[in-house]
């Protein structure tokens, strides 16, 4: 009987220092069956055969795969995964109180400037009722900002807060505009704050914490500080990130698993947030918000509305 070299090969150890693997949150270890490596494709066909070849990478959320073909086919299920019982409209935000009641029930504004800064709002055609508060009726920012916070049951934090060198990794940058979203800083290592200017996002803040795999407590940060905190994190590093442009479901995943197989992450993950699908490539492993942008690399695909 032929004898199998005994030698299990770990996809790990060529890349991987140990302190590393260790960091590595558990869901992204590569899986393996008994004593090989095994191909995380289901569907793989290659059998005993992959062990001849020498590739420890790329890995994709968790699992080695053999073959760019392979990797395809996973990148594939997880992104029907993502675009599944997507519907064409997300109406999240029903049944709050208004800004303007909630404020006048509190006694944090009169009759009289509510109604002004609804007229102004409605003459003008723009512009959030705080903001009219504020501009015109002369109500303080912070005390707009805290009602925010009670309509939303968020905490409401402000701008010392931010952490913006060390958070510039956390997302793509094209997110802080397309969300509105700002990362602020971890609690711990396992707790990231993530600042709305206006109204909290939990579609977004639970696609970070997928992402991430850490939790996302979303915060509101009073209007002024938010903008200035967010013109000063557009200059800081953020990751390199590939824009997508692809038109069907099958171009997405053809070109994103092209990508991985390019790049060889020692792991990767696909999210979806909102109508954009998010891949990030970890060329080192790192727990929660990467140390350094140049560890990671994100690829942004937006999608059509279904
Ligand atoms: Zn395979």
């Amino acid at each position: 009987m032929p004898v199998l070299d005994s030698q299990p090969q770990d996809p790990n150890s060529a890349s991987r220092p140990a302190a590393a693997r260790e960091a590595m949150p558990e869901q992204a270890q590569p899986v393996r069956g008994g004593f090989f490596p095994s191909c995380s494709n289901p569907e793989c066909a290659t059998g005993w055969m992959h062990l001849l070849r020498s590739r420890s990478v790329p890995i994709f959320e968790g699992g080695w795969s053999c073959s760019a073909g392979c990797t395809e086919r996973r990148v594939e299920a997880a992104v029907r995964r993502e675009l599944e019982g997507r519907s064409p409209e997300t109406r999240l935000y029903q049944h709050r109180i208004p800004l303007g009641l909630l404020m006048l029930e509190q006694r944090w504004i009169d009759a009289g400037q509510l109604r002004r800064a609804l007229e102004a709002q409605r003459s003008s055609g723009e512009g959030r009722l705080g903001s009219w508060l504020v501009r015109q009726e002369g109500v303080s920012e912070q005390l707009v900002a805290r009602a925010l916070g009670l309509q939303w049951s968020c905490p409401v934090v402000s701008l010392p807060f931010h952490d913006r060198e060390a958070m510039a990794s956390a997302l793509p940058r094209l997110f802080l505009d397309a969300f509105g979203a700002l990362p602020l800083r971890m609690a711990t290592r396992r707790l990231l704050y993530l600042g709305f200017e206006d109204r909290p996002d939990p579609v977004v803040a639970l696609g970070v914490e997928r992402m991430l795999d850490v939790r996302v407590e979303p915060v509101l940060v009073p209007d002024s500080e938010f903008r200035a905190a967010h013109s000063q994190m557009l200059s800081a590093p953020f990751p390199r990130v590939e824009l997508l442009e692809v038109s069907s479901e099958a171009q997405v995943a053809r070109a994103l698993s092209r990508v991985v197989e390019k790049v060889k992450p020692v792991e990767s993950r696909l999210v979806r947030m909102r109508d954009f699908l998010w891949l990030r490539m970890w060329r080192r492993l790192s727990a929660g918000v990467p140390a350094d942008a140049a560890q990671v690399e994100d690829v942004v695909c937006a999608i059509g509305r279904p």
